[in-house]
């Protein structure tokens, strides 16, 4: 499927929702007993012709915590609790991390776990999975075929926005009131494209930015900046921490430097959402995240040993080996998750699961009627536009249950 393709919504199958406070064993333990069935190959008829279908996992995509649930290690607050390797929560960011020495892969997980179940007693255990960051028990998605740490992503939309927000609030946080004010005025008479929409306040309502906000205001940020930015603008104690971390005299270096920081996070934002990478681009990837990595933390304390910039490093594996970073990013699957989640508050909350599930069907009909009723992926083709006032009333009906009762397809009645 093609990159804008798999951009659309419609080409997004929900298979269900993990309900309110369940647990996710319980619930993906169907789906992984059917692929179980597909790795193996399954025989199906489409269209009258029989094919064999092989299907397995592909890759997963979760935020940072249960990402790490996911390739069996330990959360980031533990010594050893990045997925991607071994680095010690004390040099997350340090600068001589060798991370193909340090890199996890799979086989060797695989090997630390039969050495662990091979450990009697329970204190050995618990100190061999500190050791090695490994969490107690392997996960439920060990039972299919997959290479845990490659295939379980770091991703790249939640890393960069989640850094640039960041990168924000400190450089709010450096300003004096003056400054702040400065900002303001120069961040509102900024020649944005007419295109884009207006983004909130970012010294007074930083915090309701969303991801794409982020994005977007960072690549603006190093011309305004540099428009208003002097030292008289910044703190005094914050001036003084920046010029002994760089080890700077001069005031008016400390805010030059800033510019160039916010240079520096940008480039390397545009190069990580590019659509094709060269053997070129690769290389100066690298450079850009090691770069990134190296600054920030030498300036900024709150970025050292960062799990996130550590996370950030490892994007140039991904993107190696999914040949761009776009085709492993999980902004549409995080859109369609917001959707869901404001539609909850609409419901009357009785089977949150049942309303979504409706709610989505209904909506998937109607987006394929307005598509002309005509879907290649479908073997019939549907006319219900040209009888819609006849099928409106049932489209529209049931999304929610109430008290008197519920009507199946035989026209059964089910109490509730
Ligand atoms: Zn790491």
């Amino acid at each position: 499927m093609t990159f804008n393709d798999r951009k659309q919504l419609k080409n997004y199958f929900v298979l269900g929702f993990v309900p309110f406070g369940g647990d996710f064993d319980d619930f993906i333990k169907p789906f992984i007993k059917e692929i179980c069935q597909l790795e193996k190959g399954k025989v199906f008829e489409i269209n009258g012709v029989r094919c064999l279908i092989i299907a397995s996992l592909g890759q997963v995509t979760a935020d940072l915590p249960q990402g790490n649930d996911l390739a069996c290690i330990k959360r980031h607050g533990a010594i050893k609790g990045c997925r991607s390797c071994q680095a010690t929560k004390e040099k997350l960011t340090s600068a001589d991390l060798n991370i193909l020495l340090i890199a996890r892969y799979h086989h060797i997980t695989d090997e630390l776990y039969n050495r662990m179940e091979t450990i009697i007693t329970a204190t050995d255990q618990r100190k061999f999975t500190t050791e090695y960051g490994l969490r107690n028990k392997k996960s439920i998605l060990d039972l299919l075929k997959r290479e845990k740490h490659l295939q379980t992503l770091q991703d790249v939309y939640h890393l960069i926005a989640g850094k640039i927000q960041r990168l924000l609030h400190i450089t709010v946080n450096l300003l004096s009131n003056d400054g702040k004010k400065a900002f303001v005025t120069a961040w509102k008479s900024f020649e944005y494209p007419q295109q884009w929409q207006k983004l909130p306040n970012p010294v007074w309502h930083y915090e309701s930015f969303i991801m794409s906000d982020c994005l977007h205001l960072s690549t603006v940020m190093p011309f305004i900046i540099n428009r208003f930015l002097c030292s008289n603008y910044i703190k005094n104690n914050s001036l003084t921490t920046i010029q002994n971390r760089c080890n700077i005299t001069r005031a008016d270096f400390a805010t030059k430097m800033i510019v160039t920081y916010w240079k520096v996070v940008v480039e390397t934002m545009v190069l990580v959402f590019k659509k094709s990478y060269n053997t070129d681009d690769y290389i100066l990837l690298q450079k850009c995240l090691k770069k990134e990595m190296e600054i920030l933390s030498q300036v900024f304390e709150d970025f050292v040993n960062l799990p996130n910039l550590n996370a950030s490093f490892h994007l140039l594996k991904n993107a190696k080996t999914y040949a761009t970073l776009l085709n492993s990013a999980v902004g549409v699957k995080e859109i369609v998750h917001k959707i869901f989640k404001g539609i909850v508050p609409h419901t009357n909350r009785k089977n949150i699961e049942l309303d979504l599930l409706k709610s989505y069907t209904t909506l998937f009909a109607i987006r394929h009627l307005i598509d002309g009723g005509i879907d290649p992926r479908l073997s019939r083709s549907s006319n219900a536009f040209t009888d819609l006032s006849g099928n409106f009333a049932r489209i529209m009906s049931d999304w929610f249950i109430v008290k008197e009762c519920l009507k199946d397809d035989n026209g059964e009645t089910e109490g509730i």
